[in-house]
C-alpha cells in the first residue's frame, strides 16, 4: 500500500462529466489498495471570472482600480471550496468514503501575503487520522490560512503548489499531477503542434521552463518540490499513458543540450527617460519595484541626451500599473525621469543544462530568429537558459521556429 498524492487541475473537473472521470480515478486508485489524499483546482475559468468581475467592481469610478487584496483571497478561495465538496460527492456516489477539507483544515498555514502568500508550514490537520480510517481526502488547492486568521492564496496556479507541498508533508509516496496534456512537452503543444512529450526532467529546467511562461506547472511549485525533493509526475487525466517526471539532474541529461522551448506572451515593456545619470539612480528604482512585488527581468540601459539614462525593462502585463506608479513615485523623489508603459512584447526562452557545458547555442539562437525576420529587442541569460523579447505578432512563429531549428521534435 503507497500514500498517494493526486492534483486535478481546472480542465479535469471542468463539469459534473470531468468531475465523475476524476471520482472514477480516484476509485480505481483505491480499488488498488492505495491511501489517496487528493488536491483540486476551481473548475477551468472560474478563478478568472471572479477575477473579471472582482476587476469590474473596483474600477467602477477609476479605470485604475484595484480590488483590496484580502477581499481577493476571500473571493477567489471559493472556487476550491465547490470543486472539493463536488468530488468528494462523487466518490460517494461511487461508493468510496470521502471528505472535503479547505486549506486552512488541512493546516496549509502561510505568511500574510494575500494574493501570492507563501507557505511557511503544513501540519496536515486531522488528514493522516482520515486516511488511516479509510476515507479518500480531498484538499482545496491555491488556498491557506495566514498567521492571522485569513484565508490566503498562493499565486495562480497555486493548486501545483499545494499538491507538492502536501505529498511533503504527508511523506507521500508519489505525487501525481493530472492535467489537459500528457506531460511536460518540449513547447506548449497547443502552440508548437509537433513538441514531443520529455520523459523526464530536472527540476532545474523545469524551475526555468516555469518562471519563463510554461505553466504546466507553477514555478513556486517547482522550487519547492526542487527544495524538499519531491519528485512528482505530470500526466494526462483523460488517458492512462506515463507522463513525465521531475526530478533532480541525472548525468545523462547533460547531453541535452536544449530540453525545451517557452514562451510567455503575458509581459511588457516599461520604459523610463532622463534618469539623472548618477551613481545609485538605478538602485532607487529597482528598489522601488522590488518593494511594490515586481518582478523584472530584461533590463536595457543606455545614455540619452544630455548625459541623463533611459531604463527600459520587462515586467508581467498583470504588474505594469504597479510598476509605473511605483517608478513615478521614486522618480518624483529624486527629481526627474518618467516612467512609461510602452507597449507589450512576447519572451521566448530556450533551456538546457546542457548548455553548460556546450558553446554556441545563442549563436544558433539569434541566426535561427534572423532567418525567420523576427527581431530582437532584448536578452537575458542564465546559465541553462538564454531568453529573447520579441514583437508579441511574431511569438508563435519563432516558438516553433526556435523548436524546429534546434531539431526538438526528434
Ligand atoms: P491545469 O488546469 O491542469 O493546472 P494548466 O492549464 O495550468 O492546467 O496547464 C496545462 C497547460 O499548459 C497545457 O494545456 C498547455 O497548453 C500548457 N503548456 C505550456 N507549456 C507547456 C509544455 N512545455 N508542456 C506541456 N504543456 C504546456
Ligand atoms: N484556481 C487557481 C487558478 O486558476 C489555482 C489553480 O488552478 O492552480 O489560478
Ligand atoms: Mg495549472
Amino acid at each position: 500500500m503507497a500514500l498517494i498524492v493526486q492534483k486535478y487541475g481546472g480542465t479535469s473537473v471542468k463539469d459534473v462529466d470531468r468531475i465523475r472521470n476524476v471520482a472514477q480515478r480516484i476509485k480505481q486508485t483505491v480499488d488498488e489498495g492505495h491511501q489517496v489524499a487528493v488536491v483540486v483546482s476551481a473548475r477551468g475559468g472560474v478563478t478568472n471570472e471572479l477575477v473579471t468581475r472582482a476587476r469590474e467592481l473596483a474600477q467602477t469610478s477609476d479605470p485604475k482600480g484595484q480590488p483590496d487584496d484580502r477581499e481577493m483571497d476571500m473571493l477567489l478561495a471559493c472556487g476550491e471550496q465547490e470543486t472539493i465538496a463536488l468530488t468528494a460527492i462523487a466518490l460517494h456516489a461511487l461508493g468510496i468514503p470521502a471528505i472535503s477539507r479547505l486549506g486552512s483544515q488541512a493546516g496549509f498555514k502561510t505568511d500574510t501575503a494575500h494574493t501570492r502568500a507563501r507557505i511557511r508550514e503544513i501540519t496536515g490537520g486531522d488528514i493522516p487520522d482520515q486516511l488511516a480510517a479509510g476515507k479518500v481526502v480531498i484538499v482545496a488547492g491555491f488556498q491557506g490560512l495566514s498567521d492571522d486568521g485569513e484565508i490566503t492564496t498562493m499565486g495562480r496556479g497555486g493548486s501545483d503548489l499545494s499538491a507538492v507541498a502536501l505529498a511533503a508533508g504527508l511523506k507521500a509516496d508519489l505525487c501525481q499531477i493530472y492535467t489537459d496534456v500528457e506531460g511536460v512537452y518540449t513547447a506548449d503543444p497547443r502552440v508548437v503542434p509537433n513538441a514531443r512529450k520529455i520523459e523526464e526532467i530536472s527540476y532545474e529546467e523545469m524551475l526555468e521552463l516555469a518562471s519563463m511562461g510554461s505553466k504546466v506547472m507553477q514555478a513556486r511549485a517547482v522550487e519547492f518540490a526542487q527544495k524538499h525533493d519531491v519528485v512528482f509526475e505530470v500526466r494526462s487525466s483523460f488517458n492512462h499513458n506515463p507522463g513525465t517526471i521531475v526530478k533532480s539532474e541525472a548525468p545523462s541529461m547533460e547531453d541535452v543540450v536544449v530540453s525545451g522551448v517557452a514562451l510567455d506572451k503575458n509581459q511588457a515593456k516599461i520604459a523610463v527617460s532622463d534618469l539623472p545619470d548618477k551613481p545609485g539612480s538605478a538602485a532607487k528604482v529597482f528598489k522601488a519595484l522590488g518593494d511594490a512585488n515586481v518582478i523584472v527581468d530584461m533590463i536595457v540601459q543606455n545614455i540619452g541626451r544630455g548625459g541623463a539614462a533611459n531604463l527600459t525593462f520587462t515586467v508581467s502585463k498583470d504588474d505594469v500599473h504597479r510598476a509605473v506608479e511605483a517608478v513615478e513615485k521614486v522618480l518624483s523623489e529624486m527629481g526627474g525621469g518618467a516612467a512609461n508603459y510602452v507597449g507589450d512584447i512576447a519572451k521566448v526562452s530556450i533551456v538546457g543544462v546542457g548548455m553548460r557545458s556546450h558553446a554556441g547555442v545563442a549563436a544558433t539562437l539569434f541566426s535561427i530568429l534572423a532567418d525567420h525576420e523576427v527581431n530582437i529587442q532584448m536578452i537575458s541569460t542564465s546559465e541553462i537558459r538564454i531568453s529573447v523579447a520579441i514583437d508579441l505578432a511574431d511569438a508563435d512563429k519563432a516558438a516553433q521556429a526556435v523548436h524546429d531549428g534546434f531539431e526538438l521534435d526528434q
